[in-house]
């Protein structure tokens, strides 16, 4: 810490890092911690205005919605005070306008505002929007009237000034109004020292960017939109320019560490294993291979996320660079994110390795659910070195599991698995081991610029050849009611031509969501109220449909033990069961060939992602998918947009950007970007991606020349203050 709060209090310089508690009083930094869990100066100084209302606007109040907190600017009408008859005690109404609509304000035994609530006065107005006998209203709100003594006649150019200022609109809570932080703010700015900028002069000046001090200043205390404009665009690019820095330096760091390099034998596992394959490889697979290969047979720890559709071959690919591992004496560790992805993987390699391979590298399954003695043999497998594959959960980062020399870890599905556990991970071998993520949701190269700057991506675009493909149609019951018994009609005849369903189901039973993650956005949220069909509510529709009497339905979701959930899927992937009827516990890895037909239900509560890995389920082998994707969601909404955007394409990059436009800026990275200290605040991936890219060069141009940033300590301290702030969550969502 630079300087201690009292200090500087009382010579009037704060620093960034000086405390909230030093330099605005204890009860407000108290209220601001509270409300925002902000501690420095830096921090309060990082919230930025939403928005700007200028004086001689006003907020339409007729689009205001209801029971939501409000920052308006509006008109006095008229003021009223009339006494109680019930009780004792007044009421003060005031009316706000905008020019067309109205809205009351109501204060009980306040009767003084009178002075200052004088019709024809305006002002901000801040609560929450309430319903009273049909008419809008705010009950006691926080308000601040602009300044009757506005320079007038006198000054012309201050006059204009004065009007035109823009005036911020901080996002504010209940006990903290907009204009109360601005007030906060406006003291820190005013006792702020010097500022180091951590964006080098060169690279502001080839941009035109403000230097930070006038930065700050201009997006809280602007005195023209082209103020606060330029604020924007220099705070954007310094907000990308660190966490550009931070994550490349953590990626220095990584590299810093010394590992074992691992080379393929002459004749070994991995030369038997590609002669044996059936298949040849992609070009991408090929490609991606080389990319690891590249990577494994370097010193360095592999830090590498592979990502490639349902369906593109990740396993094979990941499983050669285990072959490679095993070649050299070491051992790999491929975790799932379930027990039932974990099972599956087992049995998927044992079959890609056949008998004779497998009886060499001795994959074995190790998870928490196994019998004892299964777990104790396993165990000591892990631990011998005799088991040069061992599959598991994320139980395997357990301490109770050891390896002889655990050489890679592959890790299915990122967005399970966090920092925090990559790093438990490679504190297990004696050399931290080569770690390879696979991920089946398409990112956008911005996002994955922006969350996992510190891994390598490799794509696999290229689908396998003798794919049959998959016919995606939206079931859109809002226009069609009448549609819903023919999409059990069409799954019943997938069934009679000899093959297998899913339906999926946003809930177990009508009020049990089963969410994994994604959430829907605001819009699908919005008719929460409408139970979602469920589990529970589609076996009974198709226990009383005609078609479906003579067929075997079985159900699969997270309530379940995972022994049954096990044994259901064993089932079906034997062809014992027709249709399963299930949860999102499905939408991972699931491996069926003669599954073909994929219905899920209410749609629209999926995330484009989500359904886009549901409908990845079907159309794996030789037979067609075929994907109904049914919604309620009226023609023309978010909702509806997003599952006909999924029915248009099957491309999930394609699908990623859609995504990405469809939905409203902040909700991309879930909590990443939704506020509080470690989000991101200006940046937003959809939109700024160019701004990104350049930052990521002009980073990785100041860390080549200055590693240790011992000459750019600004920069330096800006990426500590980010990283701290994000050691508990931001980053881990890689
Ligand atoms: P992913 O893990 O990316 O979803 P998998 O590795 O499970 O995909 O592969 C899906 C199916 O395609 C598996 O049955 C696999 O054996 C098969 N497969 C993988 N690569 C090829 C290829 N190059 N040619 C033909 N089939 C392939
Ligand atoms: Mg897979």
């Amino acid at each position: 810490m630079t300087s201690e709060g009292a200090d500087a209090a009382g010579t009037g310089r704060f620093t960034l890092d000086t405390r909230l508690s030093g330099a605005l009083g204890g009860r407000t930094a108290q209220a601001v911690e509270r409300a925002f869990g902000y501690r420095t100066v830096g921090d309060l100084l990082g919230h930025y205005p939403r928005r700007y209302a200028l004086r001689g606007e006003l907020t339409a109040l007729a689009s205001l919605p209801l029971d939501e907190n409000v920052t308006i600017v509006a008109e006095v009408l008229e003021v009223r005070v009339r006494e109680m008859r019930q009780r004792r005690g007044s009421i003060l109404e005031a009316k706000i306008s905008d020019g067309t609509g109205i809205l009351t304000l109501t204060f009980f035994n306040q009767k003084w505002r009178e002075n200052d609530l004088r019709p024809g006065r305006r002002g901000i107005f801040a609560g929450k929007v309430g319903d009273y006998r049909g008419a809008r209203q705010l009950a006691h709100p926080d308000y601040e009237l602009f300044d009757d003594s506005a320079p007038i006649a006198a000054d012309a150019a201050a006059a204009k000034r004065w009007a035109e200022a823009p005036i911020p609109i901080y996002p504010a809570t209940g006990t903290l109004a907009s204009w109360q932080l601005a007030k906060a703010i406006a003291l820190l700015l005013d006792g702020l020292g010097d500022l180091d900028d951590p964006v080098p002069d060169a690279v502001r000046q080839a941009r035109s960017l403000l230097d930070q001090r006038r930065a700050l200043e201009a997006i809280h205390r602007p005195e023209a939109e082209a103020d606060w404009k330029s604020a924007r665009r220099t705070l954007r690019f310094t907000e990308a320019f660190v966490l550009q820095a931070a994550l490349l330096l953590r990626r220095a760091e990584l590299r810093a560490h010394t590992t074992t390099a691992r080379h393929p034998s002459v004749g070994g596992l991995l030369e038997r294993f590609d002669a044996s394959l059936h298949f040849s490889l992609t070009a991408d697979q090929q490609e991606v291979g080389a990319e690891i290969a590249d990577d494994l047979e370097h010193p360095v720890p592999m830090n590498r996320l592979v990502q490639g559709e349902v369906g593109s071959g990740k396993t094979v690919v990941a499983l050669r660079a285990m072959l490679a591992v095993a070649d050299s004496g070491g051992q790999s560790a491929l975790l799932a994110p379930t027990e039932v992805l974990a099972a599956q993987h087992l049995r998927s390699i044992a079959r890609l390795l056949g008998p004779e391979l497998s009886a060499s590298v001795v994959p074995t399954l190790l998870t928490g659910q196994l019998p004892a003695a299964d777990r104790r043999k396993a165990l000591l497998r892990a631990a011998a070195g005799q088991s040069r594959i061992v599959v598991g959960t994320h139980a395997l980062i357990g301490d109770a599991v050891s390896f002889a020399d655990l050489g890679l870890v592959v890790v299915d599905e990122q967005h399970r698995f966090g920092v925090e556990q990559r790093e438990a991970l490679r504190l297990k071998g004696q050399h931290p081991p080569h770690v390879l993520v696979l991920t089946a949701t398409p990112i956008p190269r911005t996002v994955a610029m922006t969350v996992f700057g510190d891994l390598d991506v490799s794509t696999i675009r290229e689908l396998p050849a003798g794919r049959a493909g998959i016919e995606s149609h939206v079931v859109p019951l809002a226009d069609r009611p009448g549609w819903r018994p023919r999409v059990w009609e069409r799954l019943a005849e997938e069934v009679e031509l000899g093959r297998q369903g899913f339906v999926v189901c946003p809930a177990i039973e009508a009020r049990v969501a089963e969410d994994d993650g994604e959430a829907p956005d605001g819009e699908a949220e919005a008719d929460a109220a409408v139970p979602a069909a469920s589990v529970a509510s589609v076996l009974a529709e198709l226990e009383e449909h005609p078609r479906f009497t003579d067929k075997r339905v079985a159900p699969l979701h997270g309530r379940m033990s995972a022994d049954e959930k096990e044994a259901t899927m064993r089932a079906f992937a034997a062809g014992e069961i027709d249709v399963l009827v299930a949860t999102t516990v499905i939408e991972v890895g699931v491996d069926v060939p003669n599954a073909s037909a994929m219905v899920v239900v209410d749609a629209d509560r999926f995330g484009v992602s989500q359904l886009h890995q549901l409908r990845g389920r079907v159309g794996r082998g030789s037979v067609p998918g075929l994907c109904l994707l049914v919604t309620s969601a009226e023609a023309g909404s978010l909702a509806r947009q997003r599952v006909e955007a999924v029915a248009a394409t099957l491309d999930g990059f394609e699908l990623a950007r859609v995504d990405l436009e469809l939905r409203q800026e902040g909700d991309v990275l879930g909590a990443v970007q939704s506020g509080g200290r470690s989000s991101l605040k200006l940046l937003r991936v959809a939109r700024d991606g160019d701004v990104i890219a350049d930052a990521r060069e002009v980073a990785a141009e100041v860390l080549a020349a200055d590693p240790g940033l011992g000459r750019h300590a600004a920069l330096a301290a800006e990426v500590r203050r980010r990283l701290d702030a994000e050691a508990s969550g931001y980053l881990s969502k890689g």
